[in-house]
């Protein structure tokens, strides 16, 4: 293995995605840039329609290039997978880079042995015969933990539970040794003590197999526990991003403040959550200057007309893209915190 942990995989810069409709134009990702390395998991988080999956499907190359107006760069091992033709991107996607969806039931097929599954992904991109593929889809999910994973590889994907399921999902997601695991909402449509079962095996396979893993979520508990870095999306675009450790601890950006406020956590009381006035804006027509500018209790002056770049603030630690001088971001997440453990 030439490969280890900390090698950089994927760099994506400036990725852009619009959508063209008869009602204008979706501009569904702004100016999206973020790295992956080997052993890393990277959470993007924000609520629907924050441009999370669509940047994710964007590097898979799921999107109906017909219909997508997509630019910027998405680097993975010296290539630019928007440019690669498509025949060498279907080799990249399922085998290098794999993705687990939110609703495993949706993509397994109802009348296909679940092991059947798997072994057919295995042969889709390599040479091995039916007993192989077939042994292959038997050791993948023995591996993630599927009990008599030799007679259960032979049911049908009703016969599983919904974390079972889940598993089967991700053992086809390794069947070819990915690089990188694209895990979308992996855990949104299963009850909370098999959710973190399935975040602890993503966490297993990440270092078993030495891979990158992206974890899109809404929810800023699933990754607190497991990711590295950190990128909260809103309306298109990033608003904060960097090391989890930082982000969770200072976190700069006011939607990142809403988010944890209105987070669940062991300590705080339910009735002390502090939800995001308002809704995500139409990406028909995004708001002027910071998108996030209509709900934040903090705005002032330039934030209704003037953009606020992404970058790491004078005396700040990581990037954020927000107008309030960094002093001002400290004595007011000061007061936060104070107000969140009163
Ligand atoms: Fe709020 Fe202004 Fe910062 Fe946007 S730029 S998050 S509106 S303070």
């Amino acid at each position: 293995m030439t490969s280890s942990s900390g090698e950089r995989m994927l760099d994506v810069r400036g990725l852009t995605v619009r959508f063209p409709t008869s009602d204008g134009i979706v501009q569904a990702v702004s100016d999206v840039s973020f790295a992956l390395s080997r052993g890393e998991t990277l959470g993007i988080v924000g609520e629907s329609g924050s441009g999370k999956s669509v940047s994710n499907l964007a590097i898979m190359g799921l999107l109906n290039r017909a219909r997508t107006v997509i630019s910027g760069e998405v680097e993975f091992k010296g290539r630019d997978l928007l440019t690669l033709p498509p025949d060498e991107l279907r080799k990249v996607r399922g085998k290098e880079i794999a993705m687990v969806f939110q609703d495993p039931f949706a993509c397994l097929h109802p009348m296909y042995r679940v092991g059947a599954q798997i072994a057919e992904a295995f042969t889709a991109h390599s040479d091995a015969g039916k007993h192989a593929a077939w042994s292959r889809a038997v050791e993948l999910l023995d591996h993630v933990g599927i009990p008599n994973a030799k007679s259960r590889a032979r049911d049908y994907p009703h016969q599983f539970s919904g974390g079972m399921r889940q598993r089967a999902m991700i053992a086809m997601a390794l069947v070819h040794n990915p690089d990188i695991l694209i895990c979308d909402e992996p855990t949104t449509a299963l009850d909370v003590t098999v959710q973190a079962q399935i975040l602890e095996l993503i966490e297993d396979v990440k270092r078993e197999f030495d891979i990158g893993v992206i974890l899109v979520t809404h929810d800023l508990g699933v990754v607190a526990e497991t990711a590295n870095s950190v990128m909260v999306m809103y309306a298109g675009r990033v608003m904060e991003y960097g090391p989890a450790a930082e982000i969770f601890r200072h976190p700069q950006h006011p939607y990142a403040w809403g988010l944890l406020d209105s987070m669940p956590t062991i300590e705080r009381r339910l009735d002390a959550l502090v939800p995001i006035e308002g809704s995500p804006p139409s990406l028909l027509a995004p708001p002027s200057g910071c998108p996030f500018h209509p709900r934040c209790p903090y705005r002032f002056e330039p934030c209704a007309t003037k953009l606020p770049p992404l970058k790491v603030p004078a005396d700040g630690a990581h990037l954020d893209a927000c107008h309030l001088p960094y002093d001002k971001k400290v004595e007011l997440g000061a007061q936060r915190a104070k107000k969140v453990a009163a």
